[in-house]
């Protein structure tokens, strides 16, 4: 059986299964949501691929300790073949280098016509790094829109695919941007359907935020990123005693990515575990994090997408190393990609699609403060609304 017809066939069989019913309402190359819409569009034999641009809207200004914004740059990809569609997504924080413009640049420079086969995923990755190094956000949305086709294809949604548990799926943390008091009042009051919340810091105001939180949600656990907003590795210390004694979980990337003496330090000294954010990104830099934190926060829009994720996820357990997932400011596309891996995580940070006001999809669950896996909805787990 050449490929083509072993793709039909796993087709015809999974419209036969009880999926088909969840199936059948994904929409295709056809419908009305990609004609017409791409700004670029590569390949015409093989697979198809069409994308646009699409800004984020923010329900609250998101402030760091570096910079403060509206809206995130995003771009939205889908991947057709055989009348199965899809859907993948590129959202591209500043921090990170990569745009609108780059993301849209770097896809239209893929020929993904070349391949018949959406399972060679492996090769694909192969293929899109030959054509220019970085670009990780945009092979993420490549990669993101295969993983949606091919569990469609199979009729299985990929934590399935992967034999993860959907009970082993953790609480996901709801963050509370630095902000002024009132604004940080309303948001915790907002985020009451949270067991976890997660405090941004790096700013003069740390444990004031941490005491208004405390004073909203006095038994709420609380995690915190310092997005490497920390510089004098002593103070840091006595801040992670003083977060430890008011309930905090773990601290993300105290200080400077860089500055891997003084990570490995604290990390050695904290009572809470210290887990790498901005200093990972690929799964080429997960094995020499060992002793330097205690974990790592894995994101689709740093590692590419979802099949070096699993990658990483899976060599920071075999390393001792605590597994965290991340997202930026996204639609529930890649934030529900990103949850098809939450089994495997003891942390999840999966609240991007929350914070935005303008979802192109309906996505993962959250019941009871916990993600929700759908076993009926196959590949990433999305419907567009
Ligand atoms: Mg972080």
């Amino acid at each position: 059986m050449d490929r083509r017809k072993f793709i039909k066939a796993g087709m015809l069989g999974a419209l036969s299964a009880v999926v088909s019913p969840s199936l059948s309402a994904f929409p295709t190359a056809s419908s009305k949501d990609t004609a017409g819409r791409g700004v670029g569009h590569a390949g015409t034999k093989g697979l198809a691929m069409s994308f646009f641009p699409y800004e984020l809207q923010l329900r609250h200004a998101f402030n760091l300790a570096s910079y403060s914004r509206t809206t995130t740059p995003d771009v939205q990809v889908e991947i057709t073949i055989d009348g199965v569609t899809g859907y993948g997504e590129a959202s591209m924080p500043p921090y990170l280098g990569e745009s609108v413009e780059s993301v849209s640049r770097f896809l239209a420079n893929l020929d993904l016509g070349q391949f018949n086969d959406p399972f060679r995923i492996e090769d694909i990755h192969d293929y899109m790094d030959s054509v220019a190094p970085g670009n990780n956000a945009a092979k993420a949305a490549v990669d993101i829109a295969l993983h949606d086709l091919t569990g469609k294809i199979m009729g299985q949604p990929w934590h399935r695919i992967w034999g993860l548990d959907p009970s082993k799926a953790p609480a996901t943390s709801f963050t509370i941007g630095i902000d002024k008091p009132d604004v940080v009042r309303v948001k915790v009051a907002e985020a009451a359907p949270y067991k976890v919340l997660k405090v941004k810091m790096g700013l003069d105001n740390d444990k004031e935020l941490v005491e208004i939180i405390r004073e909203c949600r006095p038994e709420v656990p609380i995690c915190v990123d310092a997005n490497q907003g920390w510089t004098d590795r002593e103070k840091a210390l006595d801040m992670c005693h003083w977060l430890a004694e008011r309930g905090c979980l773990f601290v993300e990337q105290p200080m400077a990515k860089e500055n891997i003496d003084d990570a490995a330090w604290l990390t050695e000294r904290s009572p809470l575990p210290i887990i790498a954010d901005e200093a990972v990104r690929r799964l080429a830099d997960v094995a020499s994090l060992k002793g330097v934190y205690d974990g790592i926060n894995i994101k689709l829009m740093k590692s590419g997408g979802m099949h070096e994720a699993y990658q990483m996820a899976t060599l920071a357990r075999a390393l001792g190393m605590k597994v965290m997932l991340g997202c930026m400011t996204e639609t529930s596309c890649a934030v529900s990609a990103a949850a098809q891996l939450s089994p495997l995580a003891e942390y999840a940070d999966l609240d991007g699609n929350l914070l935005i006001s303008n979802d192109r999809f309906e996505g993962v669950g959250i019941v009871d403060g916990r993600i929700s896996l759908s076993a009926d909805r196959p590949g990433i787990g999305v419907v567009r609304i």
